[in-house]
């Protein structure tokens, strides 16, 4: 196999323990890692390109692991530029967390990506929400549906306990994986015994929080009270669309919707938080195999809406100024709410960042995600690097960081023999890097370049796909 592409001279990071090998050469046949080895005096073999690389470092391609791709607001649906922003940023890969009978179809035929764009790792159907499944028997039922129309998982987010738990049930028996919120009233040892794959957003809201509070007994009543809505369920799936749009308004920021007997309850459980209750919950985490997804940029951008720093964001020249001016009317909606509220809210962002470094320490297996493509302040692409940093910020490791966004993801997806680490036979979706990400996680900002399936992005190719999508939203 005759290479096309050979990085040379480059430094590369082990995934697994940090460690370096410098000056190796990494060979490229089409999308594959082909070799790597010791920087060859002889050069290059014909007909391949070579980039001097001499000085950087090689690491696999990010992956955002939580994220919304085909939902940007004001993108008109096409969601080229989203993919085009990810891979300018290093993001080579992603975990779709929102899908749909269409969108599941139109992947089977090959559609649903363009050309250029990060790789689709993972896709769940619609996610189960009262009007899907608004009682156990329509939970069941949506599950079967999703499972027959090639979902990868089953994505749960406001449902009831009881069809949570039938929901659960029923992919147990499908054998496809079931993940997502927690709803209010569940009992989160028992979801996570029954095999929930991974918790995102560490809850959200209060129910992971109330395992690790001094007063569980008495929090835990009062989420019960707090359960999901009754709704009739949706009996035409042509309306899943009018239903995504109503669930983007609520996207925006979630926080938004609270009322003051959920804000009451997120003031008891942060108070009452015990960094030594934490403990049994992580245990039982690690036990089952557990997987969670924090991605504490989006509780920041939650529950830190109004902050101004947002609005002042370079990467806000790549957003239609359509979502702009949406992001800028959530803000101001959290605005309004007491000055009371918008402290327990900060609190909530604070205790989920000091619990995401407890898990960690504990050894449940974690991923990096942004949770970006609708929520408010959060740039695709940008927003993962944003997650590094509030990764780093919590107390996470700069090498535990790079883990989660590469080797971890790889393993969550039961996918190690072709990504998660820079080796023969592996995809070449890869990030050049400035400098050594495994002593801080802000080197991991360091971009120097970019490999998806086996094509080379130099930083002047990369800045023109930034440049070019900023002038695009000006005119828009
Ligand atoms: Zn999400």
């Amino acid at each position: 196999m005759d290479a096309d592409l050979v990085i040379r001279d480059v430094t590369v990071v082990s995934t697994r323990d940090g460690s370096l090998q410098a000056h190796q050469d990494v060979a490229i046949s089409g999308d594959r890692i082909i070799s790597v080895g010791p920087a060859s005096p002889d050069g290059v073999p014909s007909g391949a390109r070579a980039v001097d690389a001499g000085g950087t470092y090689l690491v696999p391609g990010f992956n955002d692991m939580h994220a919304h791709m085909f939902s940007r607001p004001g993108s008109g649906g096409d969601p080229s530029e989203t993919f085009d922003l990810m891979l300018a940023h290093g993001v080579t890969g992603f975990r779709q967390m929102s899908g749909s009978a269409r969108m599941l179809r139109q992947r089977a035929d090959g559609t649903l990506m363009p050309e250029r764009a990060p790789r689709l790792l993972a896709m769940p159907g619609s996610v189960l929400t009262p009007f899907n499944a608004g009682t156990a028997q329509a939970a069941v039922a949506t599950v079967r549906r999703q499972r027959d129309d090639g979902a990868d998982f089953i994505k749960a987010a406001l449902v009831t306990s009881e069809a949570f738990y039938a929901a659960q049930a029923e992919a147990r028996r499908l054998g496809i994986p079931i993940l997502g919120h927690l709803p209010n009233g569940i009992d989160v040892a028992r979801a996570s015994g029954e095999g929930i794959r991974s918790v995102e957003h560490l809850g959200p809201g209060a129910t992971l929080l109330a395992c690790c509070s001094t007063e569980q007994d008495a929090v835990r009543d009062k989420l019960a009270a707090r359960s999901g809505p009754k709704l009739p369920p949706l009996k035409f799936s042509f309306l899943e669309p009018v239903l995504d749009r109503v669930l983007a308004k609520v996207v925006v920021n979630p926080a938004n919707m609270s009322r003051q007997p959920d804000i009451d309850i997120l003031a008891q459980v942060t108070a009452s938080f015990d960094q030594d209750a934490v403990g049994p919950i992580a245990q039982r985490f690690v036990a089952d195999g557990t997987w969670q997804v924090p991605t504490l940029i989006r509780s920041r951008t939650t529950q830190r809406c109004d902050d101004p720093e947002w609005d002042s964001q370079p990467g806000l020249r790549y957003m239609a100024p359509s979502t702009l001016q949406t992001w800028r009317k959530a803000a101001a909606k959290f605005a309004k709410f007491p000055a009371s509220s918008r402290q327990t809210f900060r609190t909530v962002y604070a205790t989920m960042s000091h619990l995401a470094c407890l898990l960690d320490a504990a050894g449940v297996r974690m991923l990096a995600g942004s949770d970006s493509g609708g929520a408010a302040w959060e740039v695709p692409g940008i927003a993962l690097h944003q997650e590094f940093d509030e990764l780093a910020k919590a107390g996470l490791p700069p090498l535990r960081i790079l883990q989660m966004t590469t080797w971890d993801a790889a393993d969550f997806l039961g996918a190690t023999d072709v990504m998660g680490t820079v080796d023969a036979g592996k995809h070449a979706d890869l990030v050049l890097l400035d400098a050594n990400p495994v002593e801080s996680a802000g080197h991991l900002h360091q971009i120097a370049g970019v490999v998806r399936a086996g094509h080379y992005y130099s930083p002047a190719d990369l800045d023109a796909i930034k440049d070019s999508i900023a002038a695009s939203q000006s005119v828009s």
